[in-house]
């Protein structure tokens, strides 16, 4: 056994495999799950750091512990800048990841069997907004609002309809499988007229957001919630932005009401992250994430793939593979093999079951971050439909993984050694 502060590599060889593989792996396949990105190198430096070591129970200047005179300095920042960055009144850096940030949202405003309001998970919501398995639909009255039939946009009719019958306490406005614009005004507009706390869940968008690539809820929703991984490319984590008025009650609700110390490595990776969103190479990325969304969506309707809605406004393409005999799981499992990863993904009014759906999910938010453009995106819907079209001819499965993986070569990805 090596001295334990040795390196990894000599500690813990069969980690540091495995950490080495998934290296190999996130730089020689076209990562498109839309939730997924390569962090700057900066954010996993800062979030790797010794502020791991360090408790902080409470928040900048009312902790419980001593210590505390270089971590309320990197929490302090990170509010700031979030707070600049959004134009928020106020911002909570804590909350451990994206669910979490939800759960404090509902426990901060609702008691057990409060009527709560969220996009159904069938429709391109998230668990965390009232989906029956989840905590958020258990633990309150959940009412689920869904899509058009017609158009498969957000039912503003149904909506409007459901928050006049159930006078939700808080009515959340989100999604993780909805490729067109948020239209944060039209829900404030509803739960203004039910007295309901409109939340925005920007988790998906929330780095579109910040490069000014879609509509922002600040001004719209008195809370919004998000992760800080996806688009925002930051440390994997959560953030509450929220009105002044609503400022005790979050911070309460995080702690003590949640979680005990924050983790601040991760905190640190949010004030950096902040940092570089102000920048005008981050606006670019952003504009840049949603015009490869456009070609590559283009390029899949063209080779006779249908998509939900028709088409994206934003990061995310949903395809529905109905007609085309092709079960999504298939389909993901047979593009997995050619080296383009996506995952399987329920449609509105699927047939089939969840586990089985008809539907793949697509994003460009990492392909963009190793500088991926149009050309890379039309390639990448042939080579697709090309898959999809045939996903038990392994041969040609073969040939494309290795043209995918010469495409990779070209594109080193941001913060990922290669072996
Ligand atoms: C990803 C996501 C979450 C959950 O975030 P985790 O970090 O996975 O807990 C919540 N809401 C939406 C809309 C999301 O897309």
């Amino acid at each position: 056994m090596p001295s334990s502060e040795a390196p990894l590599r000599e500690v813990d060889p069969e980690i540091a495999d495995l950490i080495a593989h998934e290296e190999t792996r996130q730089h020689d396949k076209l990562r498109l799950i839309p939730s997924e990105n390569y962090a700057y190198p900066a954010v996993m430096e800062a979030a790797g750091s010794v502020l791991n070591n360090k408790y902080s129970e409470g928040y900048a200047g009312r902790r419980y512990y001593e210590g505390q005179e270089y971590v309320d300095g990197v929490e302090k920042l990170a509010i700031e800048r979030l707070k600049t960055l959004f134009g928020a009144e106020h911002a909570n850096v804590q909350p451990y990841s994206g669910s979490p940030a939800n759960l404090a949202v509902y426990f901060a405003f609702c008691q057990p069997h409060d009527t709560v309001m969220g996009l159904s998970l069938d429709a391109g919501g998230h668990l965390t907004h009232g989906h029956k398995v989840s905590i958020s639909g258990k633990y309150f009255d959940s009412v689920q609002y869904g899509v058009r039939e017609d158009d498969h946009r957000i039912d503003f009719d149904q909506l409007a309809k459901l928050a006049k019958e159930h006078r939700p306490k808080v009515l959340f406005a989100g999604t993780t499988a909805y490729p067109r614009v948020v239209e944060f005004a039209k829900f404030a507009e509803i739960a203004r007229d039910v007295g309901a706390i409109l939340v925005a869940d920007i988790s998906h968008i929330s780095g579109l957001v910040a490069g000014g690539v879609h509509p922002t809820p600040i001004g719209h929703a008195e809370v919004t919630t998000s992760t800080t991984h996806k688009t925002f490319r930051g440390p994997r984590g959560g953030m509450i932005l929220c009105d002044k008025k609503h400022k005790k009650a979050i911070d309460r609700a995080v702690f003590p009401g949640l979680q005990g110390g924050p983790h601040n490595g991760t905190t640190a990776g949010i004030a950096t992250a902040a940092k570089l969103a102000t920048t005008d190479d981050f606006k670019a990325y952003a504009k840049a994430v949603v015009d490869n969304a456009k070609v590559l969506a283009e390029g899949l309707l063209s080779a006779g793939i249908d998509l939900v809605t028709g088409g994206t406004d934003n990061h995310l393409i949903l395809c529905d593979l109905s007609s085309k005999d092709v079960p999504g799981k298939v389909a993901a499992q047979a593009l997995d093999r050619a080296g383009i990863v996506c995952n399987y993904n329920s449609v509105p009014f699927d047939t089939r079951k969840p586990f089985d759906p008809s539907g793949i999910r697509l994003g460009t938010p990492a392909m963009t971050a190793r500088g991926m453009g149009a050309g890379e995106m039309k390639k990448l819907a042939a080579w697709m439909a090309e898959v999809i079209g045939d996903v038990e001819n392994e041969k040609r499965i073969a040939t494309i993984a290795q043209d995918v993986k010469a495409m990779c070569d070209g594109f080193p990805a941001p913060g990922v050694p290669t072996h």
